[in-house]
């Protein structure tokens, strides 16, 4: 059983991640705060189990993959690989959110910029013609007018973003109901609730800007704690945008 650092994984999971494997590892256990089974915060050097489930499918000549990844104490749980094969295109996938106020400082004194945090669980990938593994929410989001990034500093994020094609668009209903529109898809809707301070506050901030900073990719850490962009910009997975907002 390979162990990288304290995490141990089933050797199986080379043969969906290469070379990068126990890069990939690392980066998805150092994203866990607390052990899927038990439920208890992980400390530093606690042996851990990654566990994965690989679902296959494929819909003619495209073949998808979706990985699902959990972190457990070795004592709670020992590491796994199982796979699945389905029809088609896996449909199960969950759409993940959360927003924030960045208050970059710059001469003229501090600006509030919405941000907008999306993801999709599990990781959809998939291949054409035997080629290689592409990330679905990636390429949909390239195509419109994002950006990879590779930096986790918000400073250079918002120096470097640039602002979408126009395919893509943030509205807010008056009941407050957030929706993401790329294309003719909504890709996802958030609840704001206007009376409550911080939502209220975010809804200026956007309607003052004019546009939402868009953070998207795989592999986002989202938890009530924050947000953790490490795995997902060392993974090349993580993505940004300046979306035009309209209330
Ligand atoms: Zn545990």
């Amino acid at each position: 059983m390979p162990v990288t650092s304290n995490v141990a994984w089933d050797q199986r999971l080379e043969t969906f991640k290469g070379r990068d494997t126990s890069g990939f590892v690392t980066l998805v256990a150092a994203m866990a705060s607390a052990c899927a089974a038990c439920g208890l915060a992980l400390w530093p050097k606690e042996s851990l189990s990654l566990i994965v489930d690989i679902t296959e499918g494929r819909d003619s000549d495209i073949e998808y993959l979706t990985v699902e990844t959990c972190i457990c104490h070795r004592r709670c749980r020992e590491p796994g690989l199982t796979l699945r094969t389905v029809a088609g295109a896996p449909d199960e996938l969950k759409a993940r959110g959360g927003r924030l106020i960045l208050r970059p400082r710059d001469s003229s004194g501090t600006r509030a910029v919405p941000v907008l945090v999306y993801t999709l669980v599990p990781v959809l990938t998939f291949r054409e013609h035997g080629g290689e593994l592409t990330s679905a929410l990636v390429s949909v989001l390239l195509s419109h007018g994002f950006q990879l990034t590779l930096s986790t500093d918000y400073a250079q994020m918002l120096r470097d973003v640039r602002d979408v094609q126009n395919s893509v668009r943030c509205t807010v209903t008056e009941q407050g109901l957030l929706c993401l529109l790329v294309g003719a898809e909504q890709l996802s809707s958030q609840q704001f609730h206007p009376t409550v301070a911080g939502d209220a506050a975010w809804l200026q901030a956007a309607t003052r800007e004019g546009k939402v900073l868009l953070i998207s990719g795989d592999y986002l850490g989202i938890t009530g704690g924050g947000l953790n962009l490490d795995a997902a910009a060392a993974l090349g997975s993580l993505v940004t945008g300046n979306v035009p907002f309209r209330a």
